[in-house]
């Protein structure tokens, strides 16, 4: 017997952003929801993972193209501590690439600003909870057996959104998926004396928090030269990877410390609390977004995002993206919808995570009230609830787009 078993309409596994917006969605819309995450902190990796970067929702040349939950969030991040959008971020010949609609923010003030969200909205939160596995009737995914102080219990749900990140529960749950190896990557926080001084003498707090990146960047620039990738789908692997990220963080501080006042003057301040694996797993669902796919229109469309490298390339999200194969009941959000190669490297981020997930939030409380499954909901009632609630959809909606 469970140690605890309750039921609601939307049940979100995993509290990144992603599951955040998809939970908030569904709450605002009157439903049941409850959101689960396994560790304390709200906003996956743009907060326990110290990715302090919010991506762009303009295109680059001028124009917004990303609105909704994931404007909303970007606004969070920066409620409780600094960071702003570029003022000039609508100039369509903009110097470089910071001006742009994004800001950075400070991962412990985006939290304060989730947690309020959340509880404004009236979603459930279950931190400190694990999502083991599925719980399936047929190919239909009726809930999740969850482990947390406890026991192990079940949460059951009339439809389920899987922002996982790894795509957890759809792996699971029988839907096919993709992985991908990671280059090896640390980002932490530091403390240093002459970020204070710069603070003082700024009188501005935000060079107190300094980043400081190891290993390798998002194209791999910067990998240990010899080192092997990393999965973040194989357990041993993960830890073997923020492992090394550490060792090489150590070595870091112990050439930089070399001086007497060596340690006051910079030390780490932050550790991420969570692997931070750009690509793990994704679904391979009814659509795979794929390199060249940039400016394609789709029939089923339900959502519009910015290229966060390349100025003027926007992608439409088409429903199939969020619609694994083989399963039924769940929707994915976030970083594991169906993207593959450069595809991928767009969906993955702060903004397209948190816009996908409003999208599978709402078709998830569409699904429940229309008692049907996602994959069976008719895509025009779906883009007719985004519209009310002023989400862009085609590239014809971007003034001066196609
Ligand atoms: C090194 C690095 C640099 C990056 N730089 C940037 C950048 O500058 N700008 C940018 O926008 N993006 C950047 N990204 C990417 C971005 O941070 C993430 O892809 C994005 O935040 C993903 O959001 P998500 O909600 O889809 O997934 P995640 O943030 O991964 O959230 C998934 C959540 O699910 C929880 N979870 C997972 N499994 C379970 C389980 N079994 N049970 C319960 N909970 C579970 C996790 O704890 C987590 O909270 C970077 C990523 C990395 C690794």
């Amino acid at each position: 017997m469970p140690e605890f078993d309750r039921t609601y309409d939307v049940l979100v596994a995993g509290a990144g952003v992603a599951g955040v917006a998809a939970a908030v969605a569904s709450a605002r819309s009157g439903l049941r929801t409850a959101l689960v995450e396994k560790t304390v902190l709200v906003g996956g990796l743009a907060t326990a993972g110290l990715i302090y970067g919010y991506t762009p929702l303009c295109d680059g040349v001028g124009h917004q193209v990303t609105y909704g939950i994931a404007q909303e969030l970007l606004h969070l991040s920066i409620r409780y501590g600094p960071g702003g959008v570029p003022a000039n971020w609508r100039s369509p010949d903009p110097q470089d690439w910071g001006c742009r609609y994004r800001t950075s923010f400070s991962p412990a003030a985006f939290v304060l600003a989730l947690d309020e969200l959340l509880a404004g909205a009236g979603v459930e939160l279950w931190l400190d909870t694990l999502v083991c596995l599925p719980v399936m009737e047929g190919d239909r995914v009726r809930g999740l057996e969850v482990e947390n102080k406890s026991g192990r219990g079940v949460l059951r749900a009339r439809c389920l959104v899987d922002a996982t990140g790894d795509a957890d529960v759809a792996y699971r749950a029988g839907a096919p998926c993709e992985g991908a190896d990671n280059w090896l990557s640390l980002w932490a926080l530091e403390a240093s004396l002459e970020g204070a001084r710069e603070a003082a003498d700024r009188d501005d707090g935000t060079p107190l928090m300094r980043g400081v990146h190891i290993g390798a960047s998002n194209t791999g620039e910067g990998h240990p030269p010899g080192m092997r990738k990393f999965s973040g789908t194989d357990g041993k692997d993960v830890t073997d990877f923020v492992l090394t990220g550490r060792a090489l963080l150590r070595e870091r501080y112990q050439e930089k410390q070399s001086g007497p006042e060596g340690r006051r003057d910079l030390f780490p301040l932050t550790l991420p609390a969570m692997a931070q694996f750009r690509t793990t797993r994704c679904i391979v669902g009814q659509t795979t977004l794929r390199d060249g796919m940039a400016g394609r229109q789709f029939d089923d469309s339900v959502g519009l995002v910015a290229d966060w490298c390349r100025r003027g390339e926007v992608w439409e999200v088409p429903y199939g993206s969020l619609i694994p194969r083989k399963v039924r009941g769940l929707l994915a959000a976030g970083r594991c919808i169906s993207s593959t190669g450069y595809a991928w490297e767009v969906t993955r981020v702060i903004h397209a995570a948190a816009h996908t997930g409003e999208i599978a939030g709402v078709a998830a409380s569409l699904a429940v009230r229309l008692e049907t499954s996602p994959d069976a909901l008719e895509v025009g009632t779906l883009r007719q609830q985004l519209a009310e609630e002023g989400i862009a959809f085609h590239l014809g909606d971007i003034p001066g787009g196609a």
